[in-house]
């Protein structure tokens, strides 16, 4: 068996064993440690990384690991399972979305790869913000030892459970056809964890490179590293939901069975139900509203609309209606995350949605200037 070094876990052979990467030294003296769990089969089979919590306050994937790796996995398991339930663990502790130490999205701080442009004028670039030398330092195992890769996440207190498609970018005709092999394999993991999870395309193209998606863990693992990954949204974040957790073990274990490391049959999820749209999906920021006000949703999470279908309600603050009162939808579609508050100001959105996707997953690399 091929033997896996993180931090301070070594694998072994039909055996679970737990540790820490120390990804950095904080000023008060202790270290930022990663929590890393290495189970490995006694067969021959692929290296599955399964990460978690990013973001500090998106708890489910926590939980989702810890249940799953357990003795019984082990004894059926071929190849292993690297598991990181906390990637981020000062932000777990703090139940906040970034680090202690960077007030800014960790999962937008991975390497750059092909997508990076040099830039004499940026000194920046020469120094590495501190959870980005930590990101580095994840993607060193992930190029190192990773076949595939699984980000558990959570979008928002009101969202319906989704799966994300990255779109992967080739320069060239030959690595169109390594890009296009990639994205069915990537589409294929999506399929086999299945638990009805909506897909959805990220953002278009352009709007997925300018929001630095390309960057996130799943995001850089696929497109610079060119390793099958996808991130899962499961729902609510700040709670943990009983249902959510059992059905996500089920379809985390559906995806291992894909990747050829269980023989046991497919397990059906009957936990939790997302509706399964008959086209692919993309995101959409939808709808906005166009002035300030007091808003009451109309809709819920996973909800199915149509154009036209008033989505909230919107008055002042005296619950007088603002205008006719109701903000509606442009788009057929599907409500994937609500705003949670109940305010809003101009041009802000009330949902995100899912709606048709018309671009296509693999697409060409932006021209290098
Ligand atoms: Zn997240």
């Amino acid at each position: 068996m091929k033997t896996i070094k993180i931090g301070n876990v070594k694998s072994e052979s039909g055996k679970i064993n737990y540790g820490f990467i120390d990804a950095m030294d904080l000023p008060t003296g202790t270290k930022d440690r990663i929590p890393v769990v290495i189970a490995q089969g006694k067969n021959e089979g692929p290296t599955f990384f399964l990460t978690a919590n990013i973001h500090g306050n998106e708890l489910t994937g926590v939980a989702v690991l810890h249940e799953l790796v357990t003795e019984d996995l082990v004894k059926d398991l071929k190849g292993t399972i690297v598991s990181i339930p906390t990637l981020n663990p000062t932000a777990l502790r703090l139940y906040q979305r970034h680090p202690e130490y960077q007030d800014e999205d960790p999962n937008r701080q991975f390497p750059e790869g092909p997508f990076a442009r040099p830039d004499e004028d940026d000194e920046d670039k020469k120094y590495p913000k501190p959870f980005e030398q930590v990101a580095n330092l994840l993607y060193s195992y992930f190029k190192k030892y990773a076949d595939y890769h699984l980000d558990i996440h959570n979008h928002s207190l009101r969202s319906v459970p989704y799966s994300i498609i990255d779109r992967i970018f080739y320069d060239g005709d030959d690595d169109k056809k390594e890009a296009e092999e990639l994205a069915k394999k990537q589409l294929g993991m999506v399929e086999a964890f299945g638990a009805g999870a909506m897909m959805t395309a990220d953002f278009p193209p352009k709007k997925y490179l300018n929001l630095k998606y390309h960057r996130s863990l799943s995001g850089a693992v696929l497109n610079s590293l060119r390793i099958p990954a996808f991130t899962v949204e499961l729902g609510s974040n700040s709670v943990l939901y009983p249902e959510i957790i059992a059905g996500a073990v089920k379809a985390t274990r559906n995806l291992l069975r894909w990747a050829g490391m269980l023989n046991s049959p497919k397990e059906k999820i009957t936990e939790y139900s997302v509706p399964i749209p008959e086209y692919r999906l993309r995101r959409i920021e939808h709808p906005r509203a166009n002035q300030s006000g007091i808003i009451k949703l109309l809709v819920g999470p996973g909800e199915k609309v149509t154009k036209g279908q008033a989505i909230a309600k919107i008055t002042d603050i005296h619950g007088r209606p603002i205008g006719e009162g109701i903000i509606k939808t442009e788009y057929d579609g599907y409500m994937i995350a609500l705003r949670d508050q109940m305010t809003i100001y101009p041009n802000m959105g009330i949902a995100e949605m899912g709606i048709r996707d018309v671009d296509e997953i693999v697409v060409p690399m932006p021209p290098k200037k």
